[in-house]
């Protein structure tokens, strides 16, 4: 039976959703718009429609590029919804001009047609652009302008033509739920629509719709200044546009001076980041009114705000020099935390589910995803960075996520560095080992609110003249101390703080049985036992790796990669018989690990229990006494050496931090960061998920087949495994490359070219202490992924030479662990 749906919201999210459910054979679609149709009076009914594609997320290219594809291809009555003019991001400051490079870098990984111009071409390209001004441009021909009321509309035709009802002046003021809390349909102010499923498309106002389903949306509107100017004689009419196309010259960003431009016939408009951010609170959005024509969604013009944005774009476009601003207003639209969407189910009420906080740019791709998310439980790409349950609850503060999302107003075109962290908000959460941490000179960076050492400046003594040095951007939030620490890992002791592992303790008669059904490796082990294990998704994507000690007949311990883990398990427990208990205990413990040649040496004396190889083998868990401090001991190992993971309740974390550090002073012990681990982790190829890979790769082309037991029984995601086996070996593969020259480091994302051709990207990168390289992970097509083809990754514009490589890249024989 077909599912009775609800939409939220008309805006291009609710008509395209509307468009890709209806299109999968789907009809009894309901859209339930608060204000008039098409132009309702939100954040679509006013946007100038530019669209980019360039971006750090490969999903987020992915979504942008399925929204110019089809938007290509749309009509409405005759009129183009998207026109390919090109987009064009000029250089003014050498900063920029490397920033461009790194861009290129993004479009050869995925597939976005990008060049570098010089400053002539630009000005060729955009002859309104003062051409001193300009260093370099980053021109996309494949990008432009969409008309966002046409397209939304065109999507809503082809809906309705399907048999989706689109209803206008009908304001969700209430969700009806049902049985087991799920959800039973909207109320308006009007009437009833009972519905299987509903979705929120409701823009800016999201956040008040998931206030109905009781749960907190992260979402903050923000206005942003768009002007138009007077009529302009370098733009006089049918110089570079027509009344029908509107514009001929490409979309321009000068993300130095946070603008953007567009055409609109003989005038030029023009979009400011550059003001202050002005968030709103969702308790005081107007909506839209039948007596008020006006737009809800746009304020009034503060044209102090816009005064230095005019200054610069006449800077850039001295054409603009004896024009004014003609109007303008101040639109909303949302922000986030982290600048990525919110979609997804909500885990408070089963069948409501939200999209929410997307642009025009991808609202297509999104559409397309979250309706494969719908119909088949599994979106068709990979959507982590993307989830609406992917906060810890401390991110979900009123207070947290508007002061982080104003910060992501003002960074919006900033040049980011991949490690830096934000300084609002912070510290949040602290592991007990912080005072020491600090102590010891700590250079914090930040990790799903966690405080988290990236190296310890006391460590500035060790010798660091074998670490090579390295270029700008890699050297940042990086210090040569980092080398050092892994060395100390390497050749003597080192305590890492492992505290932000997230981690789940399920238990229960039906824990066995339900871990089992979830995970692919077989976990009815004796208690005691270690297992690495998967959790795939329906399609037999992985969705996440895990350690799962089992610590007792019906009870385990799971180091897991998130708050996705446990939504994902939650929504897949047994009926509600408690048969199975399932809680986050990240925060109430706290995690060491000791690991080095010294690691038994500095823990036996502190405990009775026999931590010797031949009692507490690898891969295995024991409750001791270490001190007096009780901990569960997991002989495991993230960086491949010798030593234990140590957990304990957060109240003892800070005893069991002294009495290590005490006991280990004999043996050099060393407090070591991150960056060191990172190294260590690389060097043994073990997999960072959500880095090197995702839902989107299976476990043979992420290298991790040794944890599937295919024939331990059902478990999810396990006859799709067995198809894609039946389908023959896989055609990408996750492969380590070891770059030719040392100073050469890489950071992550960078395309890989193989005789000539972009063939795959880079996923983890750092520098191998032990083995003196520098190290790329990468996906490559299997052809080219067995040990020995000659690459090459293209960095900041530059080629750089590196070779595939047998894994793992240090100790194969695994000697240092296992002894
Ligand atoms: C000035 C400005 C410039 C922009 N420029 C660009 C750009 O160049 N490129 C780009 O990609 N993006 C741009 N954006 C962002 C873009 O406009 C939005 O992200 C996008 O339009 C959001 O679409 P939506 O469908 O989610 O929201 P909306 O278009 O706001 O639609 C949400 C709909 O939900 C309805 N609704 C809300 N609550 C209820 C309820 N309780 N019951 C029933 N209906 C409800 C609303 O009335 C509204 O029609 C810009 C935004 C602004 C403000």
């Amino acid at each position: 039976m077909t599912p009775r749906i609800v939409l939220i919201g008309a805006g291009i999210v609710g008509c395209a959703l509307a468009d890709e459910l209806s299109a999968r054979g789907w009809s009894e679609i309901t859209v339930l718009e608060q204000g008039p149709l098409f132009a309702t009076g939100g954040s679509t009914s006013h946007a100038p429609g530019l669209v980019f594609q360039t971006n750090p997320s490969r999903t987020m290219i992915g979504f942008a590029a399925y929204t110019v594809e089809k938007y290509n291809a749309l009509t409405l009555a005759g009129r183009w919804a998207f026109r390919q003019v090109g987009g064009l991001e000029v250089a003014t400051t050498p900063a920029r001009v490397e920033e461009l490079k790194r861009k290129l870098g993004y479009a050869a990984s995925w597939g976005v047609q990008a060049e570098l111009l010089d400053p002539d071409q630009c000005a060729q390209l955009h002859p309104l652009l003062d051409r001193d001004q300009v260093l370099a441009g980053y021109h996309t021909p494949h990008d432009g302008l969409a008309k966002p009321l046409r397209a939304a509309e065109a999507q809503a035709r082809a809906a309705i033509a399907r048999g989706v009802r689109f209803l206008p002046w009908q304001r969700v003021v209430a969700l009806e739920t049902g049985g087991g809390g799920r959800v039973a349909g909207v109320r308006t102010e009007q009437e009833v629509y009972p519905a299987d499923i509903v979705v929120s498309c409701a823009g800016y106002w999201g956040a008040r719709i998931a206030r109905m389903a009781g749960t907190s949306l992260p979402l903050t509107p923000m206005a942003h200044q768009y002007a138009m100017t007077t009529p302009l004689a370098a733009l006089a009419a049918d110089r570079f546009s027509t009344a029908a196309s509107e514009a001929g010259l490409p979309i321009l960003r000068h993300q130095d001076r946070d603008l953007y431009f567009r055409e609109h016939r003989d005038r030029l408009g023009i979009g400011s980041y550059a003001h202050r951010p002005m968030p709103l609170e969702t308790g005081n959005l107007a909506d839209p009114t039948p007596a008020d024509t006006g737009m809800p969604s746009q304020l009034a013009f503060t044209a102090d705000d816009f005064a230095p944005a005019w200054a610069d774009a006449a800077a850039l476009l001295p054409a603009l020099g004896s024009a004014k601003v003609e109007e303008g207003f101040n639109g909303i639209f949302s922000f986030t935390p982290d600048g990525f969407p919110l979609l997804g189910e909500s885990a408070q009420v089963p069948g409501c589910w939200f999209a929410e906080a997307v642009w025009i740019t991808h609202s297509a791709g999104v559409a397309r995803a979250v309706a494969e998310w719908i119909r088949t439980g599994t979106p068709d790409v990979d959507v982590h960075e993307c989830d609406l349950n992917r906060f810890e609850a401390v991110q979900l503060a009123p207070t947290y996520h508007r002061t982080r999302s104003c910060r992501n107003f003002i960074e919006v075109y900033d040049i980011i560095h991949p490690l830096q962290p934000s300084e609002q908000n912070r510290p949040a959460r602290v592991s007990p080992f912080y005072a020491r941490q600090s102590e010891l000179g700590a250079v914090f960076l930040e990790a799903g609110g966690w405080e988290r050492p990236q190296w310890f400046e006391a460590n500035a003594a060790l010798d660091t003249s074998a670490v090579p040095a390295r270029g700008d951007w890699a050297s940042r939030y990086w210090s040569p101390i980092a080398g050092a620490e892994a060395q100390a890992a390497r050749e003597r002791v080192a305590l890492f703080d492992m505290t932000p592992l997230a981690r789940l303790e399920v238990q229960g008669s039906g824990a066995l049985a339900f871990l089992q059904r979830m995970t692919t490796n077989q976990l009815d082990k004796p208690i005691g036992a270690v297992t690495y294990t998967l959790l795939l998704d329906e399609a037999a994507g992985v969705r996440s790796d895990l350690t799962v000690a089992r610590i007792g007949p019906e009870l385990f311990q799971i180091g897991t990669n998130g708050p996705l883990d446990l939504d994902w398990f939650r929504r897949h427990l047994p009926a509600d018989d408690g048969s199975v208990q399932i809680r986050d205990i990240t925060a109430g413990t706290c995690c060491i690990g000791v690991w080095g040649p010294h690691a038994r040496d500095l823990v036996q004396p502190l405990t009775d229990t026999d931590f010797s190889h031949a009692a507490f083998g690898y891969f295995k868990a024991r409750q001791a006494y270490v001190g007096d401090v009780p901990v569960t001991a997991l002989r495991v190992s993230y960086v491949g050496e010798l030593g234990w993971e140590l957990y304990t309740s957060a109240d003892l974390g800070l005893r069991l931090w002294d009495a290590l550090w005490h006991a280990g002073q004999p043996f050099g012990v060393t407090a070591a960061g991150r960056s060191a681990f990172s190294s260590l982790r690389l060097e043994k190829g073990y997999r960072l998920w959500g880095t090197d890979m995702t839902a989107e790769h299976t476990p043979d082309e992420a290298g991790l087949g040794f944890a599937v037991k295919a024939d331990k029984g059902e478990f999810l995601g396990r006859e799709a495994l067995l198809r894609r086996h039946e389908a023959g070996p896989p055609a990408l593969r996750l492969v380590p490359l070891l770059l030719d020259r040392v100073e050469d480091v890489v950071m992550g994302r960078e395309p890989v070219f193989h005789d000539g051709k972009p063939v795959g990207y880079v996923t983890s990168a750092g520098f191998g202490y032990s083995i003196g390289r520098s190290i790329a992970y990468a996906w490559l097509p299997s052809s080219i992924a067995e040990p020995g083809s000659s690459v090459e990754i293209e960095y900041f514009g530059e080629r750089l030479r590196a070779v595939t490589a047998a894994e793992p890249l240090f100790d194969a024989a695994m000697t240092k662990i296992r002894r």
